[in-house]
């Protein structure tokens, strides 16, 4: 059987779109994109520049002239995001980009500009590309497309835990506040809103686990 070459995963916040993509990109020897952290980028270039994220024209102007580089994984998956010259990579998480990434991402010429660069990245297959319109829009013609899904309270949980080791002090109810908030943002706005792709095969990381749905993803990848 002929192995799927791209494979596109999309699923709300702390689905476990980046934890099951790292595996599978491992397991398949894959190149893993995860999405997520360009429109972060663009989200603290903007704010390094006092822009207001909810100015369409500036925040799309910066868009469309950032330098973006997304390098290869390291053996743990961890890649480096470099935006304008400015390593990101250890602040893409906090607070502050976490409050305006949905904002920023909701605008038609932030997404164009997202979107050619992430084509661009997907180059030859032998890929997994994580997001919100993967299956959807940037990979319309993927060969295998997944959603990955999980209660708000679980992917809070999730959430709460990683920003607690990274050292951030938060209250889980005001995590599962923000992620409900971003979770309606992302499904709501106009243009590209997260929704499972046509054919697209939906996964609960909650009720079968991480590891269990990596394995599912490879028999329906039809690895030998
Ligand atoms: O996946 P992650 O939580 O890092 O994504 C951050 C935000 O970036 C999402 O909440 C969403 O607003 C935006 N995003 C998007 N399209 C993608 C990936 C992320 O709109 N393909």
């Amino acid at each position: 059987m002929s192995r799927s070459s791209t494979i596109a995963i999309d699923g709300p916040v702390a689905a476990g779109k980046s934890a099951v993509g790292t595996l599978l990109a491992a397991r398949l020897g894959y190149r893993f994109i995860d999405t997520g952290v360009m429109y972060r980028a663009i989200t603290w270039a903007a704010l390094k520049d006092g822009l207001d994220p909810e100015d369409e024209a500036s925040v799309t102007a910066l868009a469309e002239r950032s330098g973006i580089e997304v390098t290869e994984g390291d053996a743990s998956g961890v890649s480096r995001i470099i935006v304008n010259g400015h390593d990101v990579t250890g602040v893409l998480r906090t607070k502050e980009v976490e409050q305006g990434v949905s904002l920023v991402s909701r605008f038609t010429g932030v997404r164009s500009a997202m979107v050619a660069r992430q084509r661009a990245l997907a180059g030859e297959g032998m890929l997994i590309m994580a997001g919100r319109d993967i299956g959807t829009v940037v990979l319309p013609d993927a060969d295998l497309k997944i959603f990955l899904t999980a209660s708000a309270e679980e992917r809070a949980r999730r959430r709460h835990q990683e920003m607690r080791e990274a050292g951030q002090t938060v209250e889980l109810e005001q995590v599962l506040a923000e992620l409900i908030q971003r979770d309606k943002l992302d499904t709501e706005r106009a243009n590209s809103p997260l929704r499972p792709a046509d054919g697209a095969f939906v996964l609960n990381t909650e009720s079968i686990g991480i590891e269990q749905v990596v394995e599912r993803i490879i028999g329906l990848a039809g690895d030998d």
